[in-house]
């Protein structure tokens, strides 16, 4: 079985447990808003969703809104010979071909941010991931087919107009899947707002957005993963920011000869990219969040802070070693609320 349907398999069982061991909550009353919550695999990951709901109405809200990331997991996914991405990139190598809504949002908003990025993030990196072979890979690809692959990739050779990608270098694939998680989880949020849901909140591995204020009045609190401690609690509140997302090198790796080989990769040289251990960037929507993340990790704590302090509407936080230790950096805006309990 896969290395990931094992270790998500492991965190459900361990949320399941938690919640048999919580007391029995009073019964409601018919209409009252509740918090529900409700977790499953999906998109190769542990998604959650909580929501504030009469109990009767919560259940099938949480299966539209569960179905809806199925149904964005089935377009976007590389994994998938049938996925429509999978389709569109081999038709779109012969002239412009149209997208659904939903594919043609992420490849939109894609190609604005790999050339706001300049490229940190790159979603035509497929021929690159593939041969990595993430999260099976063991060792790393020969360097000779790293460089042939990283030939057949770069966002300059696609366009993007109205609703049509057109692929401009022969044998270039996409790989939307440092944005498609957040997709899902936005579209998931914008659903159960459009369905009269006050407030509620929507993770999928790492990506999270909320909407709404709680009944009781108190804020949202929820920390990020310490990338090395997972008995360290990280907490930031970025004001007015309702979604955040965190790449990190402890997600997907190996090591081979006593050096650690991750997932997220330096477009340029066609290697994990070496100058951070995680990035969190706080944005409006999920999905800008999770494309960010990206970009932050590979861009590293100088030029990633440096740039997410002149995009309006972020804020990111970089864990990075230096001369042998960990360290971190955190954008203005959060800076003043940034907590690291041990
Ligand atoms: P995760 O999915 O593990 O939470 P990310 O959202 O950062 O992490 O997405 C990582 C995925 O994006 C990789 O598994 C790969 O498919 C793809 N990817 C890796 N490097 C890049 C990059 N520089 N730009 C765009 N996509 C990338
Ligand atoms: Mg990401």
């Amino acid at each position: 079985m896969r290395r990931w349907v094992l270790q998500a398999a492991g965190l459900l069982i361990i949320v399941l447990l938690v919640r048999l061991m919580r007391s029995p909550e009073e019964a409601p009353l018919p209409g009252e808003a509740q918090l529900v919550e409700e977790t499953r695999l999906a998109m190769g990951t542990v998604v959650r969703i909580r929501l504030y709901a009469a109990p009767e109405e919560a259940q099938p809200l949480l299966n539209r809104a569960f179905g809806e990331i199925g149904r964005i997991d089935s377009i976007m996914s590389s994994h998938s010979p049938t996925s429509e991405v999978r389709q569109v990139e081999q038709l779109a190598q012969d002239g412009p071909t149209r997208c659904s809504p939903s594919l043609a949002a992420v490849l939109q908003r894609g190609q604005f941010l790999a050339q706001e990025t300049k490229g940190a993030f790159d979603p035509t990196l497929g021929r690159l991931t593939r041969l990595w072979g993430f999260p099976e890979a063991q060792q790393p690809p020969p360097p000779a087919q790293i460089d042939s692959a990283l030939a057949a990739t770069g966002y300059r050779h696609v366009r993007f107009a109205g609703d049509s990608l057109h692929v401009q270098r022969a044998g270039l694939r996409l790989d939307l899947g440092a944005g498609a998680k957040g997709y899902a989880v936005d579209r998931a949020v914008e659903l159960l707002r459009d369905s009269d849901v006050v407030a509620g909140l929507v993770e999928a591995g790492g990506d999270l957005r909320f909407w709404g204020e709680k009944p009781d009045g108190r804020p949202w609190r929820f920390g990020v993963q310490h990338p090395r401690d997972a008995a360290i609690a990280v907490e930031a509140q970025a004001i007015g920011l309702e979604a955040l997302a965190t790449s990190g090198d402890y997600e997907q790796f190996f090591e081979y000869h006593g050096e650690r080989f991750h997932h997220l990769l330096d477009p340029l040289t066609g290697y994990p990219a070496r100058r951070s251990v995680s990035a969190t960037v706080w944005a409006a929507t999920a999905l800008d969040a999770d494309i960010l993340s990206t970009a932050v990790f590979v861009m590293g704590p100088q030029r990633g802070l440096e740039w997410i302090e002149k995009w309006p509407g972020g804020e990111a936080l970089v864990f990075y070693m230096e001369e042998g230790r960990l360290q971190h950096r955190a954008s203005s805006g959060i800076e003043n609320s940034l907590k690291i309990n041990k």
